[in-house]
């Protein structure tokens, strides 16, 4: 029996052994609460009703929230539980679902929605991922999730290789976002400038990495076009543990200055974009094996 939730397609049965992701078939959830550090149209007035999953499909070593990789952190989470901290979270006034780093647990989430909509949840619901998917895991969402947050990390398949030993990180995570963008569009924002539904790609601009940033821009120009909305990210902060260089420092503003420039010349339209001072490790929440709400 194998796992077949993502790219990584791992011979092994979740229920008797962790994966790569190192999730098994029970979810854990290191933080559940209102954020407000997303993008605006995001976290608006009210916050990002944000469920972290403990594990990842992917493990870049640069990650911010690097000490949820290994999936050891957390609580681990009922399907009940689950569809109970999401209406939870829209009665304390979250503008959204926001479901980060979903991937290896989409039983139970599936699940969890299904139980959560039946019993008032009407929040837009939000998959916030690496991009490391399957279509068909992406395909099964389709009616139960209003929008994505993609990241679209690299194009290069030696960096993808080197960051995160995805070598076929791009083509997969293109084809992903492209079964996000029939589901549900582009991104739509309300009379209050909240997102309603849709996508928007979101793109962490890495030092010594924009010529792969450029190469990324082009293909989202050339495949899903200039309408598409994006987020280009300059809150790269180094984290002890990665030493390799460039990833040992931060991004300069003359590097987030070309990409963005390049961006805008290429015709993108909606584009959010942010200063440096962005780039503070305080973005990177407190986590636990205890979930307070
Ligand atoms: S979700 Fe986890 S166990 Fe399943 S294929 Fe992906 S990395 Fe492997």
């Amino acid at each position: 029996m194998s796992c077949t939730l993502c790219p990584r397609q791992c011979p092994i049965d979740r229920t008797a052994a962790n994966g790569f992701c190192g999730c098994s078939s029970v979810p854990k959830i290191a933080r559940a609460a209102l954020h407000y550090d997303e993008e605006p149209c995001i976290s608006g007035t009210r916050g990002s009703g944000t469920i972290f999953f403990s594990g990842c499909n992917l493990k870049c070593i640069f990650c911010q929230n690097i000490v949820l990789q290994d999936g050891t952190l957390g609580e681990p989470f009922s399907v009940e539980r689950l569809a109970d901290v999401m209406r939870k979270l829209q009665s304390m006034g979250a503008h959204n679902i926001n479901l980060v780093t979903p991937t290896p647990h989409h039983d139970a989430i599936v699940s969890a929605l299904k139980k959560a909509k039946q019993n008032g949840l009407t929040i837009p619901v939000l998959y916030n991922t690496n991009s490391y998917e399957s279509v068909e895991t992406i395909r099964s969402y389709e009616g139960l999730v209003d929008l994505y947050l993609p990241d679209l990390k690299y194009c290069d398949e030696r960096i993808a290789r080197r960051f995160s030993k995805a070598t076929d990180y791009f083509p997969t995570a293109m084809n992903a976002i492209g079964e996000m963008i029939r589901q549900v569009g582009f991104m739509q924002l309300d009379e209050n400038g909240i997102a309603t539904r849709g996508v928007r790609i979101r793109h962490l601009v890495l030092p010594g990495c924009v010529f792969d940033t450029r190469a990324i821009l082009d293909a989202i120009a050339s495949r899903f076009g200039t309408d598409c909305p994006l987020s280009l990210m300059s809150q790269y902060t180094p984290i002890p543990s990665c030493t390799v260089p460039p990833l040992n420092r931060r991004l300069t503003q003359r590097e987030y200055e070309t990409a963005l420039d390049y961006c805008l010349s290429l015709g993108f339209r909606d584009v959010l974009s942010q200063g440096l001072d962005s780039a503070e490790s305080h973005y990177t929440p407190p986590f636990s094996d205890h979930v307070t709400l």
